[in-house]
């Protein structure tokens, strides 16, 4: 007998009839003996939509209105799913993210998990019954909902798996692992039956969006064996043929490169003509921190007469508050003007193998070179490199990419 956390994405729980798909999988655990806690995301296009209606309003609204509107599409899934489970005669109970509780600092609309409280739900699977989690949302120290970022459902169940102490996290999808790419945009992308934490991170991170970064990160930190799997093909055991997020030694044959991410959630910021003296990237990237804006991608440009022009990037969605933070400092900065576009996207390359490999960037630059897509900002770490090019170029990109590191599958 395992103790298996199940989650299941907004596509996996779009409509009734796959709430009772979702239903009949996790019944099978039920009835193979395993204690099962759910994760449920909301139904696909919920959560645009709720924050759409925030930015409507107004684009820098309150964030702890903001969470109290976006967390409400999980809130409608996890009863949803507790009620299709008792109509097939499993006996379960949704839990919003206070009841458990699951709490979490107070930054507001990407708060992080500091503790869950797991004793109550571990009482009732003893009990043989099963918790329906609303994944994405937590409680604050101001006692009121938090949300944990887009994607934050992988988070609460990675979390979850963590304090239960749980054998899997079984991460449910649309898709039936973890790609080379995004199966979507490159039919050619293989799957990948293993791949090592620090690389499904930094995949993570730069964009594959199939798991969240923290899911991961929390995955690496507390051990939890995650697994990215189908909700909608039947695997001939349920809860098997999906990807696994391993240690990198139990990874055979590695390859230098094993993924290609691509983002269009930034926007490029270039604040011209600032003054080229000690503390100036302080004093811009200082108030955007204390706004809660991450910066990401940055590069400073060389200049002749004493200003210098600083071009970074930022989440398109922060694209407002990072302007309004920038049009506030202006007196302390110096600059002449700012400028933005949210027409980019950032292409990267990861592969533990770059620890040992060199030519890898090379590689990258030389075939964007060949098909005449323009370079803006480069950056790189010790098993990635990302490029930013205009956002029009992100499919070809990313397939010439796929096909110059040889990941096409046959
Ligand atoms: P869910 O709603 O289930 O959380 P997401 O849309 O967040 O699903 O994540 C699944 C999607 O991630 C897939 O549909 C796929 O388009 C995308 N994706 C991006 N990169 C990858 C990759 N390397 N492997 C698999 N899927 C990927
Ligand atoms: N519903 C939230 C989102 O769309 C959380 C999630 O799906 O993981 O971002
Ligand atoms: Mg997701």
């Amino acid at each position: 007998m395992a103790r298996i956390v199940m989650k299941f994405g907004g596509t996996s729980v779009a409509d009734l009839d796959r709430i009772r798909n979702v239903a009949r999988r996790v019944k099978r655990q039920v009835d193979a003996g395993h204690e099962v806690a759910v994760v449920v995301s909301a139904m696909s296009g919920v959560t645009n939509q709720l924050v759409a209606w925030c930015q409507a309003l107004a684009p820098l609204h309150d964030a702890r209105e903001y969470d109290a509107v976006v967390a409400t599409g999980e809130q409608v899934t996890s009863g949803l799913t507790a009620i299709a489970l008792q109509e097939i005669g499993v006996d379960a109970r949704s839990w919003a993210g206070w009841q458990i509780p699951l709490f979490t600092d107070g930054a507001h609309g990407k708060a992080r998990i500091d503790r869950i409280a797991g004793e109550t739900l571990l009482a009732r699977m003893a009990a043989g019954q099963v918790p329906v989690v609303a994944g994405f949302q937590g409680i604050g120290p101001d006692n009121r909902v938090t949300t944990l970022g887009r994607g934050g459902s992988d988070t609460s169940a990675v979390a979850l798996a963590a304090a239960l102490r749980a054998d899997r996290c079984d991460i449910y999808t649309d898709v039936d692992g973890i790609y080379t790419t995004d199966p979507r945009i490159v039919a050619r992308a293989r799957k990948l039956d293993k791949i090592a934490y620090e690389e499904m991170l930094e995949l993570a991170s730069v964009g594959a969006r199939v798991l969240q970064t923290r899911s991961v990160e929390l995955a690496m930190k507390e051990n939890v064996r995650v697994q990215v799997l189908s909700s909608f093909k039947d695997a001939p055991e349920e809860g098997t043929g999906g990807s696994l997020v391993v240690d990198e030694d139990e990874i055979v044959e590695q390859e230098i490169v094993s993924g290609i991410a691509y983002s269009r959630d930034e926007a490029k910021i270039t604040v011209r003509r600032v003054p080229d003296r000690p503390g100036i990237a302080a004093a811009i990237f200082g108030p955007l921190t204390e706004a809660n804006v991450n910066v990401d991608m940055i590069v400073q440009n060389m200049s002749a007469d004493g200003t210098t022009d600083m071009t970074f990037t930022v989440g398109r969605a922060d694209l407002k508050l990072a302007q309004a933070t920038l049009a506030n400092a202006s007196a302390t900065v110096g600059y002449a003007e700012i400028l933005t576009d949210p027409d980019v996207a950032k292409i990267s390359v990861v592969g533990v193998g770059m620890r040992s490999h060199v030519g890898v960037a090379n590689t990258m630059f030389r075939t964007l070179a060949e098909k005449g897509i323009n370079i803006q900002v480069i950056s790189t770490s010790e098993i990635k490199v990302s490029v930013l090019v205009g956002a029009e170029y992100t499919e070809l990109a990313v397939r010439a990419l796929h096909t110059a590191y040889g990941l096409d599958a046959a």
